[in-house]
């Protein structure tokens, strides 16, 4: 019986899945097994489009079909989170299972708080993850720098630090620091994130710490909830998922790389919120590069954090209509909402027609927050300072002490 905090190496006993899995199948043998057994309704998870380039998110509900959804996609760059929201009502009437990456799980989290998804009936397999490369980027990075003509690539995986392609003739690997010198590599979002093993999910799985015979045939699993520990010991018992204990020279590595790969989004940091400068310098760099809005409001679609059915951007009075570039008050508006609660996932600049680094200005100010309030978006149902203000008692408080202060957020 798997219990929370349990590490185990995992594998799918089904060789269909093994075949085209990425680390022995584990995580779409469960899935399957969750799917076959009604414990979900259906599976949210990516398949291979046209290419290795279009990573497409595709609703299961026949198991069978779930073997054409394994493998792991590191140029598709979407996010699965707000697609919940969407299309499939939250999860209020169905129960899902879906693959997360981190920033996937952390939009979750960020619905849930806003009562936008219901987490109760969703099943959680988090993913390690080291970083996405943008579709347009990994095109332009292989013919540039691998020298290969992109459509010649049949696989692409990051391992071991380089960025590592298959194509028709042989495989080519480049480190992905060198990559990132060059300007190359993964998303710039992603340099910056710092949510490497998502234990917020059922269950946490990935490539780091398995060593042995069972290197490159398994994958690690941190048990993180009941609810993981649960499905992993029914799909055991079941005989189609095995495990055995985790290696503890392999818990001790995966320890070391995921610290290594959190001082590495510190440095990026750093290096990134140096780059846009402090204070009015920050704002006077925002406010020229937002000057190239046309108003498309991608951003806001793509934000799992903007679900308002009446946005206050499209209000007249706050943001004049047929305005291009719009008044800075659009952007203003994005910040106060978003700021507290931005999970850095980079949707919003990835699908910015006007490349804005939108994403970057929104994480630059959600890093001071943190700072200043002690609040990390994304990473379980705690709400952000602001969250507790309740009009009511602040208008009372107000009345009572004269304060100018609309709510006192240092004495919580
Ligand atoms: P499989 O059975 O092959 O299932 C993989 C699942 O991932 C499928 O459900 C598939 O639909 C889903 N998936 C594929 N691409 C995406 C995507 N872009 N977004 C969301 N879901 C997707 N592990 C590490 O230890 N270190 C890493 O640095 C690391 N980076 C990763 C980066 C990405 C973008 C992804 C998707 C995974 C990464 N992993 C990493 C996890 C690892 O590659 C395997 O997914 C994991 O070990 C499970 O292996 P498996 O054979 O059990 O998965
Ligand atoms: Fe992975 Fe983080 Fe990038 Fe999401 S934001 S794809 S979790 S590195
Ligand atoms: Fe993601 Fe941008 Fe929204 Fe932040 S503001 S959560 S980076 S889409
Ligand atoms: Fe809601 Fe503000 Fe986002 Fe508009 S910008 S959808 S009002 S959070
Ligand atoms: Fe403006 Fe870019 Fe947002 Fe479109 S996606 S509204 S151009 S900032």
């Amino acid at each position: 019986m798997a219990a929370k905090g349990d590490m185990v190496y995992a594998w799918t006993t089904d060789k269909e899945i093994a075949d085209k899995a990425e680390l022995g199948g584990a995580v779409t043998g469960l899935l399957k097994f969750a799917l076959e057994k009604k414990i979900v309704d259906a599976v949210l998870v990516v398949k291979k489009g046209q290419d290795i380039y279009d990573a497409v998110p595709t609703l299961v509900t026949n198991p069978a079909d779930l073997k054409n959804t394994a493998g792991s996609l590191h140029c598709g760059t979407m996010l699965l989170a707000k697609l919940v929201k969407k299309y499939l009502d939250g999860a209020e009437h169905m129960k899902i299972g879906i693959t997360v990456k981190g920033c996937d799980m952390m939009g979750l989290y960020e619905l849930a708080k806003r009562q936008q998804v219901n987490l109760d009936n969703i099943v959680m397999i988090g993913v390690n993850c080291g970083g996405s490369v943008s579709p347009v980027m990994a095109r332009k990075m292989i013919k540039e720098k691998f020298e290969i003509d992109p459509d010649t690539v049949k696989k692409e995986e990051i391992d071991k630090g380089q960025f590592i392609v298959e194509f028709e003739g042989g495989h080519k690997g480049i480190s992905m620091d060198e990559l990132e010198e060059q300007g190359y590599g993964r998303r710039t979002n992603c340099r910056r994130c710092k949510l490497k093993i998502p234990r917020g999910a059922d269950l946490a799985c990935g490539n780091w710490g398995v060593i042995g015979d069972k290197a490159g045939k398994a994958t690690f699993v941190e048990v993180c909830s009941q609810k993981g520990a649960d499905l992993l010991s029914q799909a055991e018992k079941a005989g189609v998922v095995k495990t055995e204990k985790a290696n503890e020279k392999g818990i001790e590595i995966r320890g070391k790389v995921e610290s290594a790969m959190l001082k590495l989004g510190d440095k990026w940091r750093a290096k990134d919120f140096a780059n846009l400068g402090d204070g009015r310098k920050r704002l006077e760099t925002i406010v020229k590069e937002t000057s190239k809005c046309i108003k498309c409001y991608s951003c806001i679609e793509a934000c799992p954090i903007c679900y308002c059915v009446e946005c206050s951007t499209r209000k007249p009075y706050l943001v004049a209509p047929g305005e291009v570039p719009p008044n800075f008050m659009f952007h203003l508006i994005r910040f106060s909402h978003i700021s507290d609660s931005c999970i850095n996932c980079g949707q919003c600049q990835e699908l910015c027609p006007m490349d804005i680094p939108n994403a970057l200005f929104m994480h630059a100010q959600q890093v001071e927050m943190e700072k200043m309030f002690g609040h990390t978006p994304g990473i379980s149902m705690e709400l952000p300072v602001l969250g507790f203000a309740e009009e009511k008692t602040e208008r009372e408080r107000l009345s009572a002490t004269g304060s100018d202060q609309i709510f006192d957020i240092f004495k919580a």
